[in-house]
């Protein structure tokens, strides 16, 4: 592996062979030497060699990490200063804009549109809480007497921030961005599918500003680096976005310590199509809902049930917008849906595909991997529309994080509500309907942290994101989260002129 020189971060190109851990503010090698190659899921070719973290490199970032909370003046500085540094972050990515978005494209195989909104959005994040910050504070409280009361917000600690490989560089922004606002220290674990613009926002934050040790990337085995830095004693958070079982997994483990604990889950979102609504925007709507990033999306709204009414109607149209839907090289502006992150998870929905047949589904259209020319060492499948399913069904029940969703028919608002919420998951939701009386009804009944109704979108700086349920706890991307990155103290005084002597001795 190259060893590192002494570069500034502004001199590197953010497309390189060789990228490092980043500890303590320095780009390094891994103490053992280890390395690991990073592949593009579109060609199957080999990106970069990143430097492999071991137990003694988290080792090495926990105590950067402890030692720039205890000791160092990021969680002193003014406000105002920590807000300027976030900000500097967020014009840093900004003009290294069309770089991230290529290199976030060549590492997960997103395609071009879906690369641009998140590298926006993870811009945007950091500007969000450059702004939320400087309004984050405590409360004065009425006590009787001559007593005074008032409670501050302070810094929970060291964070472990552990991030999946569907959303490389925007999970590590929804993390990163709020915990170094109020000034705790985090050491980020990407994911070993797709490490590398996670690293590059650990080398933008320290061009920006930010001291050594407040941001620690070290991308490694989830088995090892991550378990380890749940276990460690001297991490005070963990933040974990990523599938249910590995959520239930970090919990138990993170209880040892007692640490706090964020988790972000899997989803298997419903999305209903009402008889009073608009079809066409709910074909497209419904289209986006599922096929955006491939399809592997925690949010993705993989049941779709449509009103027995307009079901053959949506199913025609629904089923000839997906045939439409362009596969393809991610770069090029044209393509729709990009690749699938690796072999095993196109085995993994494949898995689900078949298992659907098995019992008896049909497959609309899709339904196997996709060849395509040019890219055949690539991971491709076939946006796959499965009907005459039911809640019984593993492909219904169980999330497939792929570009595959399932559809049912139902006649009523109750009955849709009650299938609806027969899941363990509870992230998302969608309501397609003209009549506001219902979308509210609706809405204020399903068990979800998010509901859209008449609209495709889900998260927006500000807006809280997370789940009900197994679909995890804690909000994130907006004021709340905050909170759930800082420790509040009640400060109780007393200014009364008698002194206080309440045993009476
Ligand atoms: P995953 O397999 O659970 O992995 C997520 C992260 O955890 C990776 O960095 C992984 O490292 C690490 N990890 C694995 N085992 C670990 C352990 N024992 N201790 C600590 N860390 C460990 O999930 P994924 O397949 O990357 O991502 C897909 C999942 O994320 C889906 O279920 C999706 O719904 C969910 N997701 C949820 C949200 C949300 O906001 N709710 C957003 C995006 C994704 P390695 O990759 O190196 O093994
Ligand atoms: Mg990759």
């Amino acid at each position: 592996m190259a060893t590192v020189k002494e570069q500034s971060f502004e001199q590197l190109e953010m497309k390189r062979e060789v990228y490092h851990l980043i500890i303590n503010g320095k780009r390094v090698n891994s103490e053992n030497g280890e390395t690991f190659t990073t592949y593009n899921p579109a060609t199957g070719e080999a990106i970069a060699t990143v430097a492999k973290a071991s137990k003694e490199d988290a080792e090495k970032a926990v105590l950067a990490a402890r030692n720039a909370f205890d000791f160092g003046k990021w969680r002193h500085f003014p406000v105002n200063k920590r807000s300027r540094v976030l900000n500097k972050i967020a014009s840093i990515m900004r003009a290294r804009f069309n770089e991230l978005v290529e290199l976030e494209i060549l590492d997960s195989g997103k395609s071009l549109s879906a690369a641009q909104g998140q590298v926006m959005q993870a811009i945007e994040d950091f500007e969000f809480y450059a702004g939320a910050i400087v309004g984050h504070r405590g409360v004065v409280n009425n006590v009787p007497g001559a007593f005074h009361n008032y409670t501050e917000k302070e810094p929970v600690g060291v964070c472990a921030q552990i991030i999946p490989w569907n959303y490389p560089l925007m999970m590590a922004a929804w993390k990163v961005a709020p915990a170094i606002a109020v000034g705790c220290s985090v050491v980020v674990k990407p994911a070993t599918l797709t490490p590398l613009t996670a690293i590059l926002l650990g080398e933008i934050c320290i061009e920006a500003g930010v001291p050594e040790g407040v941001v620690n990337i070290i991308p490694g085995a989830g088995s090892e680096v991550g378990n380890y830095l749940v276990e460690h004693e001297k991490v005070d958070k963990v933040a974990f976005t990523g599938s249910t079982p590995i959520g239930k997994n970090i919990m138990e483990r993170a209880s040892k310590t007692l640490k706090r604990v964020t988790l972000e889950l899997g989803g298997k979102s419903p999305n209903i199509v009402f008889n009073d609504a608009d079809v066409d925007a709910a074909v497209d709507g419904s289209l986006f809902g599922i096929f955006y990033n491939t399809g592997q999306s925690c949010e993705a709204r993989s049941r779709l049930y449509v009103h027995e009414d307009i079901y053959d109607e949506f199913i025609e149209k629904f089923t000839l917008k997906t045939k439409k839907l362009v596969l393809g090289n991610p770069l090029n502006k044209e393509t729709h849906v990009g690749a699938i992150i690796s072999r095993d998870q196109l085995e993994v929905i494949d898995g689900y595909v078949k298992s659907a047949i098995e019992d008896g589904a049909t497959i609309v259209t899709g339904g196997k991997e996709a060849k395509l020319d040019g890219l055949e060492n690539g991971h491709w499948y076939e946006p796959t529309i499965i009907t005459n399913v039911n809640h019984d069904m593993k492909a219904v029940r169980e999330e497939i994080f792929g570009p595959v969703v399932v559809v049912m028919k139902f006649s009523d608002e109750k009955e849709v509500i009650k299938l609806a919420n027969d899941s363990e998951f509870g992230l998302g939701s969608a309501i397609w309907t003209k009549d506001h009386g219902r979308a509210t009804r609706v809405a204020n009944q399903i068990q979800a942290g998010i509901v859209m109704v008449n609209c495709p979108f889900s998260a927006f700086p500000g807006t809280p994101f997370g789940g009900y349920k197994q679909s995890g706890f804690g909000r994130e991307l907006c004021i709340e989260t905050l909170d759930l990155y800082t420790e509040t103290k009640s400060i109780i005084s007393y200014y009364g002129s008698r002194p206080l002597n309440p045993f009476g001795v």
